[in-house]
């Protein structure tokens, strides 16, 4: 099996894979795709549960996304999954979208129904799932902060808590005025009357020492989706200043590395957990809706922490 197939591989599929046993027949679409740790937390799955099939990179730009996905139900793919920058398109591109990834506005998981193509969301799943078990909390009782509520993975992620109802929800990005528009955006979301005192149910704060101190007292989980502490070198994504002990950090980057932010949280004596669980309850959410069975997780969780090792 190749690292990376092209739209061209697609094309000639039964050529491109000739020999492959079992067949692949699911798939990672993105642009780029080669850092994609999937396959690894994929293919020992299929193979405990003796599915014959496997799970490969498929490096589709923007323009090509239309044609690869039309592309899958000649060579009798069971689904693929999407990644940057497709999530978005893809939602416009497929037969039916599931109600939930109407909701969040975004497809990762495609699963084919005969010609058809299936677009659901398991990325705001995922992190309920991750939350839950990485803090033994529902996102739905909490105080949450996304920091970089503008980004792809914020945004989803800010959705999610919002459809979660969660208990408030803070919005901060480096780019305010993304934050404030996915606020308004938001609002209609968060449904009822919650015991809160002074604090506002949902807000969009400026990335400031000040205003994110005066948050961070009213608040549970922070979720960090920016890419700052992608490398080492990084520094925090809060001033380790701001990070109290009664804090849950969640940082949905999941380098083999414990990030900055990561390390002043522990530091700080608050509880602090990497994305990798996020990565993983995506892809087992995914491998149930292809199987209609329940994911081995923990065969899944050991082929992600060797895929990123
Ligand atoms: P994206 O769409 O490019 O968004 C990047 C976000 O980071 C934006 O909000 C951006 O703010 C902010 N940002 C970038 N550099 C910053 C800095 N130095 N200081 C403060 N904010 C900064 O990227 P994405 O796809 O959302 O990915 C974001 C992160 O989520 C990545 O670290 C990725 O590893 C992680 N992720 C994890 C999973 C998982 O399964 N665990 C899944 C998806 C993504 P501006 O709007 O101001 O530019």
């Amino acid at each position: 099996m190749k690292d990376v197939y092209t739209l061209d591989d697609l094309r000639h599929w039964d050529a491109a894979t000739a020999g492959e046993d079992p067949p692949i027949r699911l798939s990672v679409f993105g642009d780029p795709v080669a850092h994609s740790k999937s396959p690894g937390m994929h293919n020992p799955a299929l193979e405990t549960c003796g599915i014959p099939a496997r799970y490969a990179r498929l490096h589709i730009r923007p323009e090509e996304l239309p044609e690869a996905l039309r592309l899958l139900p000649r060579w009798n793919f069971i689904g693929t999954n999407v990644t940057i920058p497709h999530k978005a398109a893809v939602a416009g591109l497929v037969d039916q979208v599931d109600e939930h990834a109407l909701k969040i506005g975004a497809v990762n998981t495609v699963a084919l129904d005969g010609d058809r193509l299936i677009g659901f969301n398991t990325d705001g799943p995922g992190i309920v799932r991750a939350i839950r078990a990485d803090f033994g909390v529902d996102i739905r009782d909490l105080r949450v902060m996304v920091l970089g509520a503008g980004g792809g993975a914020g945004r989803a992620i800010a959705t999610q808590c919002a459809l979660e109802n969660c208990q408030r929800l803070v919005l901060v990005n480096r780019t305010h005025e993304k934050a404030r528009a996915l606020a308004g955006a938001l609002a209609p979301l968060l449904k009822g009357p919650r015991l809160l005192g002074p604090a506002a149910r949902l807000e969009a704060v400026p990335w400031e020492a000040a205003p994110l101190a005066a948050q961070l007292a009213n608040t549970d989980l922070v979720i960090n989706a920016t890419s700052c502490g992608m490398k080492r070198t990084d520094p925090p994504a809060l001033p380790p200043s701001l990070i109290q002990a009664h804090l849950m950090v969640f940082d949905t980057i999941y380098t083999a590395h414990r990030t900055p932010l990561l390390a002043e949280a522990e530091a700080a004596g608050a509880r602090a957990a990497n994305g990798l669980s996020m990565l993983l309850y995506q892809g087992v959410l995914a491998f149930e809706i292809w199987f209609n069975r329940d994911a081995p997780v923990e065969i899944m969780r050991a082929g992600l922490l060797a895929a990123t090792a």
